[in-house]
């Protein structure tokens, strides 16, 4: 740690068209920076150098939260903050919200992106602290050996790594089916949530659809209104209430019929695999059931079903399992 920054050049585009051509131009030496509490840890540590920032705060077409009739367009600039407060954002979709106003601390929202939320790096402590690791480019994993620390790590779909997903606000918008529009060389190509986010048999080297060294730059989250007004559920455990990753987090929404009857229901877990995992046991056996007791017992044998824990992280099988029973218990209220 030498919290002693490398030389790079600061960028500061003020139109849309501008940044895009600047990351055109840099490739893989340029470095989007939005409200940089990902990135300023990466540079402090020296892990990752960019020779060129692109600071897109200064681009307003990447603000704003706007209601476009059979959805909602977020600008990946909008702040946690704004996103956890916002009217629109509260009434329709509730979920996405309280996931955005549990992410690390109120300073913290107050400066963080929507945009740096979803595209932020895995918090894997041997990645950050610059271990030559499959992730960084070398042939090992240092947090599955018998002795590594892995108690944050993933329950699922370890791939040479057993890093996790870190943001808050991807399950949520799993469970929304929302929509990554990314531009690129001048062209914009939309993205389901369900591709945004890549696990390491897709590519080990990054996190999401955004492909830095391509010039990638997001540009909105579209969110269709299927599941506004709908049943939600967010909620997060970490070690610490403030200031603190999730050791599991749950979202879900859920259409429930005047009898009490599920109709419909998405449920997705985030840091337990490198992507959002989507329960597809337990959203298929819920529909056309009542929530209620035995529904509980139910969902919560099947929510974890094939995990396969490392040596220290046992306990987040378990934890999943009462976070998705809590999720349907709030149907019964
Ligand atoms: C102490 C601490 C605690 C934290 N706790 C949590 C937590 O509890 N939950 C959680 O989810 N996160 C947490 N974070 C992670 C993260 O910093 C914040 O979630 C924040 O939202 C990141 O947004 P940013 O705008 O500051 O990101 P930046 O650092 O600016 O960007 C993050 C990454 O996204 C890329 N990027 C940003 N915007 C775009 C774009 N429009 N197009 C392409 N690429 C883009 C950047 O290049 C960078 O790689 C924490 C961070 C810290 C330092």
């Amino acid at each position: 740690m030498t919290d002693m920054m490398h030389i790079f050049e600061m960028l500061q585009p003020t139109s849309l068209d501008e940044a895009v051509a600047l990351l055109d131009k840099h490739g893989k030496d340029g470095w989007v920076i939005a409200g940089g509490k990902d990135s300023l840890d990466w540079f402090k540590d020296r892990v990752k150098k960019p020779e060129y920032l692109i600071d897109i705060s200064g681009v307003k077409e990447l603000y704003g939260i706007q209601d476009k009739g059979d959805h909602i367009a977020i600008g990946p600039m909008v702040t946690l903050t704004d996103l956890s407060q916002n009217k629109l954002v509260r009434d329709l979709f509730p979920v996405l919200a309280d996931a955005a106003g549990r992410v690390a601390s109120p300073q913290i929202r107050n400066v963080g992106t929507i945009g740096g939320n979803i595209c932020q790096d895995t918090r894997c402590a041997y990645y950050r602290d610059g271990f030559p690791c499959y992730r960084a480019g070398g042939n090992t994993c240092y947090a599955n050996t018998p002795t590594a620390m892995n108690r944050e790590h993933t329950l699922f779909e370890a791939k040479r790594c057993v890093a996790v997903t870190p943001s808050d606000t991807a399950p949520a918008l799993s469970v929304l089916d929302a929509q990554m529009v990314i531009a690129r060389d001048g062209k914009l190509r939309t993205v389901g949530v369900d591709d945004f986010f890549v696990g390491p048999e897709i590519d080990i080297e990054r996190m999401t659809a955004v492909e830095r060294d391509k010039g990638d730059l997001l540009v909105q989250i579209k969110i269709p209104k299927t599941w506004a007004g709908s049943r939600q559920y967010f909620e997060k455990v970490a070690d610490r209430q403030v200031w603190d990753f999730a050791l599991v987090n749950v979202a879900m929404a859920a259409k429930v019929g005047a009898d009490g009857s599920i109709e419909a229901m998405q449920i997705a877990c985030g840091a337990v695999q490198c992507t959002p995992r989507r329960l597809k046991d337990v959203e298929s056996l819920v529909v056309g059931e009542k929530a209620n007791a035995d529904l509980e017992k139910l969902v919560e044998r099947v929510a974890a079903r094939g995990a396969k824990p490392l040596n220290y992280n046992q306990f987040k099988a378990p934890l999943m399992s009462q976070l998705a029973k809590r999720a349907v218990r709030s149907l019964s209220a």
